[in-house]
């Protein structure tokens, strides 16, 4: 017996049952994709593959609506596969089993892949519809979004005719998402000079910890220390009053993550290591007192190091190290102006590692504004060059600006409102979506994304509501309905 017993909409929650059965982890989206293609000659309906896997299907207006603007209904095909300890699940051929538990879809001990076979069943169930009214449907569903969003990079997208997408990724009802963040990864190189490490001094390990770190993107706003711009800030000011020299500098682990950590193992002479105590101490609580209320388990501690240091950096490329954790950008750069608390502009030193030659210090850069993700990094790279280094561009993809003349957004806004007679939020977020992608391959694109309410996805605790998944159907085809006024 199916596990739908009841549910409304039947005609949706089938095809979610159905994808569900076809392993389609990330990377592994050519069942799924074979799938769409022979849906599509079942229903006989032009559809196109590219190399990606990606799958675009196409439907005629339906009677009255030959004038509409062509709609381009855009999900993707790949999900999160992640499972619970112990659980006999192989995401390369076992199907995802569900389980309702009231008005909430799980799967059984994995990912259940809401994210974003939700999207996959509405595209189906509109392309079966025979009774349904609509526009000219383009359905494009991507690969592999979940890790580097390849598939909308290297989408072929000349069969598309539409310019108005609705992306059908996001999780919260009665939200509509109006723009997401371009980033920009930026690694500064600035080249070492060594010199033979001075006879009588002690070695140590001094460190900043206890910081909460979190996502470059979606935290950048919570206040959070930055564990390579203190570490900066400390040696700075140390530097004057002691005589002290760097051997290494380490810190944090990905670019896209707040560091928590950073470590520099500096040489000291052995009698200065009371006053300075007493210094590390007073950093300590400015430190403590600027981030008391986001960040105060900051912690600074210096440690003998047990090992032996041959040689440490020329006085000249420690001051460049300690000048660049001091003077690159880092945290909120800009706030939209169209969309309350939504960071606009933001970087984050997330990494300082040092090489045999070099110390390298990774940028991730975020704006929603192309030209304020270009200024930033002109700052990152001036600033790399003052201090006679150089800057790499490691990867790089486009943001979603918010577009003031939205039509989808105003139709949107007045179809939720018309129907639950209360206003849909308009939100943004810090980080990338596949829809900037688009912005950018497709030319006078008008996007909104929007999904129903799922809950802890990316865990095996991934579930959706039932009634939220139904409304959203209602209201898509509502608003789907409405598109002949557009
Ligand atoms: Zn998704």
């Amino acid at each position: 017996m199916s596990v739908l017993e009841g549910v409304r909409h039947q005609e949706v929650f089938r095809y979610f049952e159905e994808i569900s059965a076809i392993p389609r982890g990330s990377c592994n989206e050519k069942a799924i994709s074979d799938y769409m293609m022979a849906f599509a000659e079942k229903h006989q309906l032009e559809a196109y593959r590219d190399q990606a896997l990606n799958v675009i299907i196409k439907k005629s207006a339906t009677e009255g609506y030959e004038k509409a603007p062509t709609v381009i209904l855009q999900g993707h095909l790949d999900m999160v596969c992640e499972k619970n300890r112990g659980t006999q699940h192989d995401f390369e051929k076992d199907p995802i089993r569900l389980k309702i538990v009231g008005d909430m879809m799980y799967a059984h001990d994995t990912t259940l892949g809401a994210d974003n076979g939700i999207a996959i069943a509405y595209a189906l169930a509109l392309l079966a519809a025979k009774e349904i009214p609509h526009p000219a449907l383009e359905v494009l569903m991507t690969t592999d979004e979940e890790t580097s969003m390849s598939g909308a990079i290297n989408l072929e997208a000349s069969p598309l005719q539409g310019r108005m997408l609705i992306n059908l990724d996001s999780e919260e009802e009665g939200k509509l998402l109006v723009s997401s963040a371009g980033g920009r990864k930026a690694k500064v190189v600035l080249p070492v000079l060594w010199e033979a490490a001075p006879e009588g001094k002690a070695a140590y390990f001094l460190r900043i910890s206890g910081l909460k770190g979190g996502h470059s993107g979606m935290e950048i706003d919570k206040g959070r220390g930055n564990a390579n711009r203190l570490m900066g800030r400390l040696l700075n000011g140390l530097c004057g009053e002691f005589k002290l020299q760097l051997a290494e500098i380490n810190g944090g682990m990905k670019s896209n993550a707040i560091p928590r950590e950073c470590e520099a193992l500096v040489l000291l002479d052995q009698n200065s290591t009371s006053g300075l105590q007493e210094k590390l101490a007073e950093w300590n609580s400015v430190f403590a007192n600027e981030l008391r209320a986001s960040d105060g388990g900051v912690q600074i501690s210096l440690e003998p190091a047990a090992k032996a240091v041959p040689r440490v950096f020329s006085g000249n490329t420690m001051n460049r190290i300690i000048s660049a954790l001091v003077m690159l950008p880092n945290g909120i750069q800009s706030m939209s102006m169209d969309i309350r608390d939504l960071v606009e502009s933001s970087t984050n030193m997330g990494v300082v590692s040092t090489k045999a030659d070099e110390v390298w210090i990774y940028n991730e850069i975020r704006s929603s504004v192309f030209s304020l993700k270009a200024a930033i990094y002109d700052q990152v790279a001036v600033t790399a060059s003052v201090l006679s280094g150089s800057v790499v561009i490691e990867s790089e993809y486009p943001g979603w600006a918010y577009d003031p003349n939205s039509r989808l957004r105003t139709l949107f806004s007045r179809v939720y409102e018309e129907m639950y007679g209360k206003k849909a939020e308009i939100i943004a977020i810090h980080a990338g979506l596949e829809c900037g992608v688009f912005m950018e391959k497709m030319q006078g694109l008008d996007a909104i994304s929007l999904g129903p309410n799922l809950y802890d996805v990316h865990t095996p605790e991934e579930h959706f509501s039932i009634s939220s998944a139904e409304r959203t159907w209602e209201f898509l085809l509502e608003t789907l309905k409405k598109m002949k006024e557009l």
